[in-house]
C-alpha cells in the first residue's frame, strides 16, 4: 500500500504489517466465513491481538491514538476490507461508540470500557437508525423515561449492523417530547446499552444483499433497564453527543471501500493479462485498459480523500465536508469499480469463485449506510456553499465605455448618495444591462447606493405601487430581490441606453 508523505514512521509500520497480516492471515479467514455466512471471529481475533481496535483510544486506556490516530485507524480498515467482510465489525466498533465514550464520557466511563474495546473484547454497533426514522434521524421514537438511577427504554431500532453479535449498542432514545426540546435538537440522549440488558432482543437478522455473514437486525427495547451511569452526556444532550464523532467516523467508513477497490482491481487485472480472446489478451484492448484507467485514479483520488480527510482529524480539525465528500466518493467509487472489474472479468467475474461479485454487493449497501450518498450531497451542498461563499462573490461590473459590454470594475465604485426614488430605479435599469435576467438582491443595491435599509425599503415600496419595479420576498415577507419592469426600464434610461449591436452585426439588417 503507497504511504502518504504526511504518515508518521508508526502508521507507515502499521501499513506494512496490516497488508502483510491481511494477505497472509485475514484474507483466507474472511473469504471462507465470506463464503459459508459465518461471522469472522477468528479474524476479529487476529485483529485484536494486533491492537487494530484500539487505533483511536489513548494510550492510557491501552490504546495507539497517539501514534495511530483515526489515520492509522482507516489504514487498518482499508486493509481488513479486503479480507471477506472482516472490516464491517471492525468499523463498526470504531464507530460504535468510541469517539462519543473518549468526548463525551466521564473517567469511569472510560475505565469501563475503553481497554476492554481496544483489546477486542467488547464490540460495538450503532443504534441509531429506527423503522420510522431513517435519514430524519432527530426523528427518533424509541423512548426512555427515567425511574430513579435508571432509563426505563421502549422502542425499536433497525438495520444494526452486528447488531446481534455486539457488546456495546451506542444508542440514541428520546427523553423528551417538547415541541421546543425538539426544535432546539436537545430531545435526544446518548445511551451504551449493554448486551444482556433485560427487555432489549433482537427482532429480526435482515437477509441483506451483503455483507455475507455479518449480522445486521432490527432489535426491540421493551422496558429495557438502562442505567444512569451508562448516559453518555447530559440528557438531552443526544444530538451533540451523535455529532461529536461523526466526522472521524464518516472518514473511517469512507476507508472500506479503498480495500474493495484494491481487491477488485487485482482480480480484473488478473484476469485482462491471463485471458486470450481474438488472439489477443483481454488486457490488450484500449476498452479494457480504460477500464482498469478508471480503476486506477478513482482509487488514487479516493485515498487522497480518505487520508486527507484522517490526517486533518488528526490535527483535531472538523472535517464536515472532507468526510462526507471522502463517504459520497469512495462508495460510489467501489460500486462503479467493483461493476467494471465484473465486466473485466467476463462471466468469472459473476460467479462466487472470485470475491469482485460480493465486493459489488457490499458496495452497494455503503452507498445508503452512514447516511446515504443524497444526504452526503446535502451536506456538501450546505457546508461547501458555506466554506466557499467568500471566493463566490462576484466582482463589481459595470458597462465599459469602450466596449459597451459588462465588465468587472475591479475595486468597488463609490456609492452614490440617494436623493429619492429615482435612484433605485436607475440603479435598478443599470443592473438589467448589467446582469440581464437576474433580480438585485439589497445588498447589491446598497453596493452602488448610500441608502439606509429604511429608505431603501420605503423606495422600493412606492416604486412597486406605481408598477416600476417587480419585488421578490422572503419567507417572513421582507423584500429580498428588486429588478425594474419593462415600465421601470423605459422611464429609467431611453431606449437608446439599452441598445448593444456588436459590430460584426450588418447595419442593414438592424431596425
Ligand atoms: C447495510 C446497512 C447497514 C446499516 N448499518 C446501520 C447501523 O449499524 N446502525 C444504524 O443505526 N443504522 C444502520 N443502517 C441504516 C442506514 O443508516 C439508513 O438506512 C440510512 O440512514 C437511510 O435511512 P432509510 O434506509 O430509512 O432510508 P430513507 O431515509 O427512507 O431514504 C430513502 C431514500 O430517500 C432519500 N432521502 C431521504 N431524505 C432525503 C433528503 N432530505 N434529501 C434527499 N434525499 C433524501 C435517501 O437518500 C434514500 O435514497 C444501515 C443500513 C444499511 C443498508
Amino acid at each position: 500500500m503507497e504511504y502518504f508523505p504526511w504518515w508518521n514512521d508508526a502508521q507507515r509500520k502499521l501499513a506494512d504489517e496490516a497488508k502483510k497480516v491481511t494477505d497472509e492471515v485475514l484474507i483466507p479467514i474472511g473469504e471462507r466465513c465470506a463464503w459459508k455466512k459465518e461471522f469472522p471471529w477468528e479474524g476479529l481475533k487476529e485483529m485484536a491481538k494486533r491492537g487494530w481496535f484500539g487505533a483511536q483510544i489513548p494510550a492510557k486506556y491501552g490504546g495507539r491514538a497517539e501514534e495511530w490516530g483515526v489515520t492509522g485507524a482507516c489504514i487498518v480498515l482499508e486493509e481488513a476490507a479486503r479480507a471477506g467482510d472482516m472490516a464491517l465489525p471492525l468499523v463498526n466498533t470504531m464507530v460504535g461508540g468510541i469517539h462519543q465514550i473518549i468526548h463525551d464520557g466521564t473517567d469511569e466511563q472510560k475505565e469501563r470500557w475503553l481497554p476492554r474495546i481496544a483489546r477486542g473484547e467488547l464490540l460495538g454497533a450503532v443504534a441509531m437508525t429506527e423503522p420510522y426514522a431513517g435519514s430524519d434521524i432527530a426523528g427518533t421514537e424509541t423512548a426512555a423515561i427515567r425511574e430513579e438511577d435508571y432509563y426505563i427504554v421502549d422502542g425499536k431500532k433497525r438495520y444494526q449492523t452486528n447488531g446481534a453479535t455486539s457488546d456495546i449498542y451506542m444508542t440514541y432514545v428520546k427523553t423528551s417530547d417538547a415541541p421546543e426540546d425538539a426544535a432546539k435538537y436537545r430531545h435526544l440522549t446518548a445511551l451504551i446499552i449493554e448486551k444482556g440488558t433485560p427487555g432489549l432482543t433482537v427482532e429480526k437478522v435482515n437477509d441483506l444483499v451483503g455483507f455475507d455473514g455479518i449480522d445486521n437486525c432490527y432489535l426491540n427495547f421493551d422496558n429495557a433497564k438502562v442505567p444512569i451511569a451508562n448516559r453518555l452526556g447530559e440528557e438531552g444532550a443526544g444530538w451533540l453527543v451523535m455529532m461529536s464523532g461523526l466526522n472521524a467516523e464518516r472518514t473511517c467508513s469512507a476507508s472500506v471501500p479503498l480495500g474493495w477497490m484494491r481487491e477488485a482491481i487485482r482480480y480484473a487485472v488478473q484476469h485482462l493479462q491471463r485471458r486470450v480472446q481474438f488472439h489477443q489478451r483481454t488486457g490488450d484492448i484500449a476498452t479494457n485498459q480504460f477500464k482498469v484507467a478508471d480503476m486506477i485514479w478513482r482509487l488514487q483520488l479516493a485515498r487522497l480523500l480518505t487520508y486527507y480527510a484522517a490526517y486533518c482529524a488528526d490535527l483535531g480539525k472538523e472535517t464536515p465536508l472532507e468526510s462526507a465528500i471522502a463517504k459520497l466518493f469512495n462508495t460510489d467509487s467501489g460500486l462503479e469499480t467493483a461493476i467494471e472489474a465484473i465486466q473485466c472479468m467476463g462471466g468469472n467475474g459473476v460467479t462466487r469463485f472470485y470475491p469482485v461479485e460480493r465486493i459489488m454487493r457490499d458496495a452497494k449497501m455503503a452507498q445508503i449506510y452512514a447516511g446515504t450518498n443524497e444526504v452526503m450531497k446535502l451536506l456538501i451542498y450546505r457546508q461547501g456553499l458555506r466554506n466557499l461563499m467568500p471566493d463566490l462573490k462576484v466582482p463589481p461590473r459595470v458597462i465599459d465605455g469602450e466596449l459597451k459590454i459588462p465588465m468587472p470594475l475591479g475595486k468597488p465604485q463609490p456609492r452614490k448618495a440617494v436623493s429619492g426614488e429615482d435612484d433605485a430605479l436607475v440603479v435598478l435599469a443599470e443592473n438589467y444591462q448589467v446582469n440581464p435576467g437576474l433580480h438585485m438582491s439589497m445588498e447589491d443595491i446598497k453596493e452602488l447606493l448610500d441608502v439606509s435599509d429604511e429608505d431603501l425599503n420605503k423606495h422600493l415600496l412606492n416604486l412597486e405601487e406605481k408598477g416600476l419595479v417587480s419585488l421578490y420576498r422572503d419567507r417572513r415577507g421582507a423584500i429580498a430581490l428588486a429588478r425594474a419592469t419593462y415600465k421601470g426600464l423605459a422611464q429609467a434610461k431611453p431606449l437608446e441606453y439599452y441598445r448593444y449591436i456588436p459590430a460584426w452585426v450588418d447595419k442593414k439588417d438592424v431596425f
